[in-house]
This record gives C-alpha cells, structure tokens and sequence, in this order.
C-alpha cells in the first residue's frame, strides 16, 4: 500500500472546513506521512472534535435493515471501526456508533434473506404475498419473518452486529425508532419543522423536485401502518402533524400506495426525510467522522453540508468516501443471488484476512475474486510476514488492528492452496497429521497454532465446495492416462530415490525433483507440471515438495509406479 497521493487526497477525502492557504500545505504534508487512510480521517476527527468544543471524538455509521448486508455495504460499519480504532491509538477519548435507520420504509421484498444464525433462506410465494402488505411500513414495525426477534428491524440489525462480532468489532446500537419515540430526536425534529422554507429553498439547490408547500416530515399512517404519508400541516404548538396517506415513489422506482387516510400524528410518530435525518444524527449525536458510500457523495452529502451549517448550526463530521466492491467481477444482489454477508465470508476466510480486506484503501473499487481467494490469503500471509520481519511500514501500522492481539511470535499458516489439495486426500484431522508427518507442523506447535492450521483447512474445505474454480482446483476422480513422452527414466529415477529417502519432508523431496529433472536434461517447468498432472490431475498446484510430503512416501511411490507400468 502506498501514501495517499495528494490529487487524490483532494478528491475523496473532504474535512467539511475551508482551511486558508497555509493550512493546506501542512495538511497535506502530514497526510503524506501515513501509511493507514484511516489515520487521516481520525486526524480530521480529533481536528473536527476540538474546534467544536467536544471532549471525545464520535465516529458513526448507520443503515437501514432492509435484509441481508452484503460485504460491500459492510464498508461503512468497518471502516468506521478503523477511524474509531486511529483515534483511540491517539490516545484520544472516542466513541463508535451506529444508528439502525429502522424508521426507513420497506422499499422491496427480498427474495431470499439470513435467518437468525445467519443461513440465507428463500421465501417461499407464500411468506413474499405476506409480506406484501408491509411494503410502505417502517422496518422497526414489521413483524420478524423468522420469529425470532421482535421486529424485521432486530432480526437484521442483529445479523449486521452478529457478523461483526466474529470480527471482534461491536458498536453502540441506536435504534432510529427509539430514538423518536422516546424524544431524542424531539428537539431537532421540531427545528426541522421550524425551518421548513429555509429546509426547502437549501435542498432546492441540490433536487429539482422540491415542492413549495412540501413539510420534511412522514408521519406513520394510523389506519394502513406505513410511513409514506405526506404532512399537510404542522403544529409546533403541540408538537403534531396533520398527514394524509397517499403513498410515494421511493429512491426514484418503488411506487408505495397509500390508503387516502387522513390523520393527526406526534412527531414522535414519523420520521424526518434521510437527507435531513442523516444531518439530525450529526447533529445529535455530537459526530465527528462518519464514512459513506460513493452513491452519498453526489446527492445526500452536498446537500447534507449545506443543511448542517444553514439550518442545523453544525460543522458537517469529517467524511470518508469509499468505493464500491464487487465479487467475482459483479456487482452484488441478493435478487441475482450472489450478495454474501459477513458470515458467507467467514466459511472460507479467518477474521484476520476480512478484515484486512477492509484495511485497503477506500477510493479504488475492489473486485473479490472468490474463484481464486487463496491469492487474497496468500497476500495476507505475505503481509503479516511482513510485520514480523519488520519489513513493511504499512504492516507495522496496520496488523495490529486486523488482528486484535498481537501474538508474540509470527502465527503458523499452511499455505491455503495446499489446504484445499490435502482435504481432498483426507478429512481434516487425517489432513493435519500429514502436515505433522511431513514436517510442515512441528511436535511443539502450541494449541493457538493447532487451532489456527485446523481451521485453514476447514475454511479451505468450505471454499471447494461453495466457490473454488472447479476446474483449476478441483482434483478429478477419474482416472486418466498421462502421457510422459520421453519422462519415463526420469519417473522411474525419480520413484528410486524417493522410496530410499529416509526423511520424507517437503524440502528434501523438492530437492530430489529438481536434481532429478537436471540429471535427465529435462527444464524442471516441464518435469514440475507432469508431477502436478500425476498427482492432482491439473498443471500447476502448492509447493510439490511439501504436497508430496504430506501424501506420505508410500502413496507417492506407488503411484509413481502405477505411471510407469501404464505406459509399459
Ligand atoms: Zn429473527
Ligand atoms: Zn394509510
């Protein structure tokens, strides 16, 4: 990972201040000098937090619990995580919270979403006609699909944290629904409502639909339940608002009905428009550093900088802009059916390889490839590598917040390819008493490292059967006849000097193949993938000594044999 370039920097990375000319400079300056994004918005943080009188630095995220988060909308929960963590390694009082945005109307059913434990479901036609009646109904009040929690908007809400808990990240919850109805948001909703022409004529600015007699206020209609009312007319007296149901048009395509009620409602009944109410929060909860997606960027965060200094009174928190991910080339979608959540994730990845993932930097979209995940770990292994050898700036920074703990000594890793060849040959203790057999474990290992080298080999069985690219990674069952044109001594020599090799161990095997293919004047590239194609039945795979080792001399002689007797 490189500093952040500084055309960059001024692109994606706005401090919602002017600073004058000489500011710039030493802002810039420093910001060179880091090698963690992170550190640049907890700098931004603490700047933003003292201007503004605040003794602790709150770093926010927030989402609405329309169902199952993917890993990409999971940017905004993690990376907040690590602003939060760069402030606290400042020595400096923060705090990390998230708002559950479950006011938000349901826009569109999903077809399929994680039950409590996290395992997607796909609703049956039944349960989706059900659930059709709540379209329009704020999350916090529709009842949870799966029974187990007391609203749609626990049951998803507790999925998200669920997932970052593997992590070793928790965030303080507050519930949008909460905080209305117990009139947190009480004093800031009636200052909205207060400033209702200025509100408009600001977002006018920003949205060409702005209508002139429009009240930044939705209240839930008594009579069908949904939060897609229109306010006709407020009463701060009293804190009410006269509505009438007549449904909306949500984020420009979901059309909602409404019942044509018309009702009176508290304004601890509803809910301030998300451009407002995302300010409100700000202004609230006191934020300090909050980061968003690229989609925010344009629409909401213009028009919410403005809000926050015209009509809220506040310095809009210092942002960070993150870019979108895409899995396998695509971009996710729980209705194509290739949207994974955190718990997804961590069938085939250890906490430490997601979360070093979220470590890169934000501006440059990310294409996961799943077919080929082993190259992420391969570069996480490289990197942690890297801490302990003291070899990387970048890693000194960041390995201790993406794993937690440091260990004292450097964890063990079994290379991950290596992992998914040896569950193929073996169950997975089978499969760890080969590593021990070959020398790739030691007798001493402690019991962290046992635990670590079981689990790899667990998650790598559980990336073969959900993702690998079968075709490269897959072992094929059936037999097939290799042709060894002109390799047949060298096989033959081969099978001799392993089978009298006394300590069968991945580096001396790999020695032995080079020498042999040199004494045969054959390019070892070539003796290499002929080895690969006897034994696994592809053209390349992991470190051919050490894979040999763990198969056990017997198996790998005899089947060498069974070669050559074929062609004989
Ligand atoms: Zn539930
Ligand atoms: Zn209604």
């Amino acid at each position: 990972m490189l500093a952040w370039p500084r055309a960059l920097l001024k692109t994606y990375l706005h401090i919602a201040f002017k600073p004058n000319l000489f500011q710039v400079s030493v802002d810039s300056k420093s910001k060179d000098r880091f090698v963690f994004w992170a550190d640049v918005v907890a700098e931004s943080a603490i700047e933003h937090a003292k201007r503004n009188g605040m003794s602790i630095v709150t770093v926010k995220s927030g989402g609405s619990p329309s169902g199952g988060k993917h890993i990409g909308n999971m940017n905004d929960q993690i990376r907040a995580f690590f602003i939060y963590d760069a402030v606290k390694r400042r020595g400096v009082p923060a705090r990390l919270i998230y708002t559950n945005d479950d006011m938000d109307p349901l826009r569109t059913i999903p077809l399929s979403a994680p039950d409590g434990d996290g395992e997607w479901h796909s609703f049956t036609e039944q349960e989706l006609s059900t659930l059709e009646k709540y379209l329009g109904w704020p999350y916090s009040r529709i009842p949870d699909v799966f029974g187990c929690h007391r609203s749609w908007s626990e049951h998803f809400n507790s999925v998200i944290q669920d997932g970052l808990k593997k992590l070793g990240i928790s965030m303080e919850n507050y519930n949008n629904s909460d905080s209305y109805a117990n009139g947190v948001f009480l004093e800031v909703t009636r200052l909205t409502l207060s400033k209702t022409s200025l509100v408009r004529e600001v977002l006018s600015r920003y949205q060409s639909t702005v209508e002139k007699d429009w009240i930044p206020f939705h209240a839930v209609c008594g009579n069908c339940g949904k939060i897609t009312t229109t306010a006709l007319r407020v009463d701060l007296e009293n804190d009410t608002v006269e509505y009438e149901c007549r449904g909306r048009v949500l984020a420009g395509k979901y059309v909602v009905k409404g019942c044509g009620y018309r009702g009176s409602s508290t304004l601890k009944e509803g809910k301030l428009p998300w451009r407002l109410e995302w300010v409100a929060q700000w202004k609230v909860f006191q934020v300090n550093a909050e980061p968003f997606g690229k989609d925010h960027y344009e629409g909401s965060w213009k028009s919410g900088q403005a809000l926050a200094r015209e009509v809220y009174g506040i310095e809009p928190p210092a942002s960070l802009v993150y870019e979108f991910f895409l899995v396998n080339g695509e971009k996710m979608s729980s209705r194509k059916g290739n949207a994974y959540i955190l718990q997804d994730i961590l069938k085939i990845l250890e906490p430490e390889v997601v979360k070093y993932l979220y470590t890169k930097r934000p501006m440059m979209q990310r294409n996961i490839d799943l077919k080929n995940v082993h190259l992420l770990v391969e570069e996480f292994d490289r990197f942690e590598e890297s801490f302990f050898n003291k070899s990387s700036k970048e890693a000194e920074r960041i390995y201790p917040v993406v794993i937690g703990t440091v260990p004292s000594e450097k964890p063990l890793r079994i290379s991950y390819l290596l992992a998914s060849y040896l569950v193929q040959f073996y169950p997975i203790e089978e499969a760890y008493k080969s590593l021990a057999r070959a020398g790739i474990v030691g007798e001493n290992v402690s019991e962290e490292d046992k635990n670590r080298v079981l689990l790899r080999l667990k998650l790598a069985k559980n990336w073969l059967s959900m993702f690998a690219d079968s075709s490269k990674y897959l072992l094929k069952k059936e037999a097939f006849k290799i042709d060894l044109s002109g390799m047949e001594n060298a096989i033959k020599n081969l099978a001799e000097k392993l089978s009298s090799l006394s300590d069968f161990n991945g580096e001396a095997i790999q020695n032995i193949i080079y020498s042999t293919a040199r004494e045969n004047n054959i390019p070892s590239s070539d003796f290499f993938r002929k080895l690969y194609l006897i034994f696994l039945g592809l053209e390349s795979g992991p470190r051919l000594g050490y894979l040999l080792a763990t198969l056990g001399k017997e198996r790998v002689v005899s089947r060498l044999k069974a070669v050559i007797n074929q062609m004989e």
